[in-house]
Formats: C-alpha cells, sequence, structure tokens
C-alpha cells in the first residue's frame, strides 16, 4: 500500500516504452551540443532562430542584470513590476499589432490563466483536437463545458457552434502552428464562423511567432487578420530563444486579465533580466530579415531532400514530423540516430495519440545544408525510407504511397 503505485507505473510505463527520461546538455542550445561529453546535431529544439545563445540576447540579459539586479522579489501586482516588464509588454503589443499585452512566466501559463478567466461554468470552449496540453488543461480547469472537433474541421467546428445557443459565452481557441504534426490551422475560416456565432477567438501563436509572417510577427501578420483575433497568446521560448509567455489584445481584455488571471496575480514577476533578453530577441528580428529568410531556406531545403525518398510527408513549418508507428519502433529508430550522433527524440503517447509516435524533427536557421544532409543520409543508413515495421495507418500509406513512388 501507500505508494507502491508509483513502481508499479514506473515498471508499466518502461514495459511499454513510455518512460520518459532526461538527456542533459553540456553546452549552449546550438545545432551542435554537447551531450556526455560527446557532440551530437540537435534536429529538435523549438530555437527556430538560434537566437537561445545569441551574443545580443546575452549582452542584454547581462546589462538588465547590472541595471536592476536579477530577482523580482513579489508578483507584478505587487511590487514585481519593473521597467524592463513594462517595456517588453509595450513592445510585444506593437510587434503583434494590438492595444496592450500581458506577461506571464511561462506560455503554459498564459494559456492556463487567460482560459481559466475567460470561460468559466455556463460557457462553452470549442477547441481543435490537437491543440496544446496547456490550451487542454485551461479549457478543463475553466469549469466550462468542453467540446473538441477533429482536427482543423471547421465544419465541425461550425455545427458545435450552431448548437451552443443556450451557453452564455463562447470561446473558440486553436494553435496557429500545430506543435506536434507542425501543419498550420486555417484561421482565415476559423475566424470568420467564430465571428459568425459572435465567440471569442483565441489563437495560439507559440510557434508561429517570429517564424510566420513577412516580418516575422505570427499567423495573424501572415494571414492579414489584425485586429480580428480578441486573444493572441504567444511564447518567447520558441523563436525568440528565451523564456515567458504572453497574451496580446485589447486594453480591456489586458484590464480584465490583469485582475482576473490566476496565473498572473499569484506568481512571482519573471526577472528582469530575462524580459531585456525576450525584448533584444523581438528587435533581432526586426532588424535582421536574414534570420528568417535562413530558416524558411533550411525548411525548403529540407522538403525538397526529403521528397526525394517520400512525397507523402509534410513541410509547413520547421516541425517535420516523421510519423513510425509504435511507441517501440520510434525508440528504436532514435537511437540509432543518437548511435550516429543524432539528436530526435521519439515522441510517444500521451503527448501523440497511440500508433502516431514519432520523430519531431524541427530546424534552425543556424542549421547548415550540410547539417541537414548529413541528417537524410543517416535516416537512409538506419532504414528510415525503407521501413517495413511502421504499424499505424499514415505510415502504412506513407509506404504504400512509397511503393507506387
Ligand atoms: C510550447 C508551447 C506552449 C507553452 O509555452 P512555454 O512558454 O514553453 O510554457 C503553449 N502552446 C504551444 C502551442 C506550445 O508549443
Amino acid at each position: 500500500m501507500g505508494i507502491e503505485f508509483i513502481l508499479d507505473e514506473l515498471h508499466t510505463l518502461k514495459d511499454r516504452t513510455l518512460l520518459r527520461e532526461c538527456k542533459t546538455i553540456e553546452s549552449p542550445q546550438d545545432p551542435y551540443i554537447q551531450i556526455n561529453g560527446k557532440s551530437y546535431l540537435s534536429f529538435c529544439s523549438n530555437n527556430y532562430l538560434g537566437l537561445a545563445n545569441h551574443l545580443k540576447i546575452k549582452q542584454a540579459a547581462i546589462a538588465a542584470i547590472h541595471q536592476y539586479g536579477w530577482g523580482t522579489g513579489a508578483s507584478r501586482l505587487v511590487s514585481g513590476n519593473m521597467t524592463p516588464h513594462q517595456e517588453l509588454e509595450k513592445k510585444i503589443a506593437e510587434f503583434k499589432g494590438t492595444r496592450d499585452a500581458l506577461l506571464f512566466p511561462t506560455g503554459y501559463m498564459a494559456n492556463l490563466g487567460a482560459l481559466c478567466a475567460l470561460v468559466s461554468k455556463g460557457d462553452i470552449v470549442v477547441g481543435d483536437k490537437l491543440n496544446h496540453a496547456s490550451i487542454i488543461d485551461g479549457c478543463r480547469q475553466s469549469g466550462a463545458t468542453f467540446r473538441v472537433y477533429p482536427h482543423n474541421n471547421v465544419s465541425q467546428l461550425e455545427s458545435l457552434l450552431q448548437r451552443s445557443s443556450m451557453y452564455r459565452r463562447k470561446l473558440v481557441v486553436t494553435d496557429s502552428v500545430f506543435s506536434m504534426d507542425g501543419d498550420t490551422a486555417p484561421l482565415p475560416e476559423i475566424v470568420r464562423i467564430a465571428r459568425k456565432y459572435d465567440a471569442i477567438i483565441m489563437v495560439d501563436d507559440a510557434h508561429a511567432t517570429g517564424v510566420f509572417g513577412k516580418q516575422g510577427k505570427g499567423m495573424i501578420e501572415h494571414y492579414g487578420l489584425e485586429g480580428k483575433v480578441d486573444v493572441i497568446m504567444g511564447s518567447f521560448s520558441k523563436a525568440i530563444g528565451s523564456i515567458g509567455g504572453f497574451i496580446a489584445g485589447s486594453k480591456d481584455i489586458i484590464d480584465f486579465l490583469k485582475n482576473k488571471a490566476r496565473t498572473f496575480i499569484y506568481t512571482t514577476a519573471l526577472p528582469p533580466a530575462v524580459c531585456a533578453a525576450s525584448l533584444a530577441g523581438l528587435t533581432l528580428i526586426q532588424e535582421d530579415a536574414s534570420l528568417l529568410d535562413k530558416l524558411w531556406e533550411n525548411i525548403r531545403y529540407l522538403k525538397s531532400q526529403l521528397s526525394k525518398f517520400r512525397n507523402t510527408i509534410a513541410v509547413e513549418s520547421p516541425i517535420v514530423p516523421l510519423i513510425v508507428g509504435s511507441a517501440e519502433d520510434a525508440v528504436n529508430l532514435s537511437t540509432k540516430l543518437y548511435e550516429n550522433g543524432i539528436l530526435i527524440p521519439a515522441i510517444r503517447p500521451p503527448t501523440v495519440s497511440p500508433g502516431t509516435s514519432r520523430l519531431r524533427i524541427s530546424l534552425m536557421a543556424t542549421h547548415t545544408e550540410g547539417d541537414i544532409n548529413r541528417l537524410i543520409d543517416t535516416l537512409k543508413d538506419i532504414g528510415f525510407f525503407t521501413y517495413e515495421n511502421a504499424r499505424d495507418s499514415s505510415a502504412a500509406k506513407l509506404q504504400s504511397d512509397e511503393k507506387k513512388h
């Protein structure tokens, strides 16, 4: 009795190849990282623009430490609110084309706090099946009725909204770029339908910020939807290379969240140096267009190389899933890559649904063509492109397509 269940559960996870453990990175987050004294080529970081170890960002953080010290000592509403918080919120609002913005310690907390503040019992929240875990947790914890539509299925979204007239408030929430599949949401359609049924629209732009849009401002810029999305959520932890989450929106929404979002109110303010680093990241994206250009060059190059082997792998963003099937097979392939000096962990349930375990490639602007060639060659060497054991339907489909090819 007591805590024996813990050992049981750990054994069960291990038996199903679902046990997860952390690898320790002994170097900065660059394309080449060091683990156990050995160098590995990494294709699994969300550091899309390579800013996590950028000189200007490090300098900005160090300068802020000299000016403001490290800690904040209190929540924002008590006495933790400092100049860099204000500057960053102003900058992010300008970047996202909204009146105002609010920082949260992480993107996870931004989603949780905003959703729980905006809807509650008597309301309905409708979201894509593949939304990020932090959105799902927010939807569940809000107490609102929570309905899910099949991935990117806007007609199902519409029929859910059609049947929702008895609810007080309606909220539609979607990722703009889906974190484990790398595909994108049909935002203009979603916005049109949500408007038609008078629903609040919330978009999680975590993977699009610094990646999509001519100036890297995200999916709202990409589709020209400025002013049409009520709540834009994002994170500084991906392309911006820093840490922290945000909500951008109207002044009323931000004032409301300052008073109602528990993950904003009841937590200590981010260190000022973190804000200075995020601010420097945004400035770099605005000033140096070559970062974005290089990332998209790499995306196009990977796409062209992969299509020589499989023309069914969708490449829409820096996230490229190679669907394998079972967790065991995905782990085996990942281990083989690792033995060949390439780090791409297997993504398994519950992060993705059973039978769709995968190798999730993510690209950085700082990868070279040579790095991508090495990845393709290694995938070929370990037999990925002729892989016969994959059991799930999408991998089976990929294989039959390949035979036709
Ligand atoms: C990473 C991520 C988050 C959480 O952001 P953090 O800042 O890492 O907490 C939220 N939504 C999506 C879609 C993400 O990929």
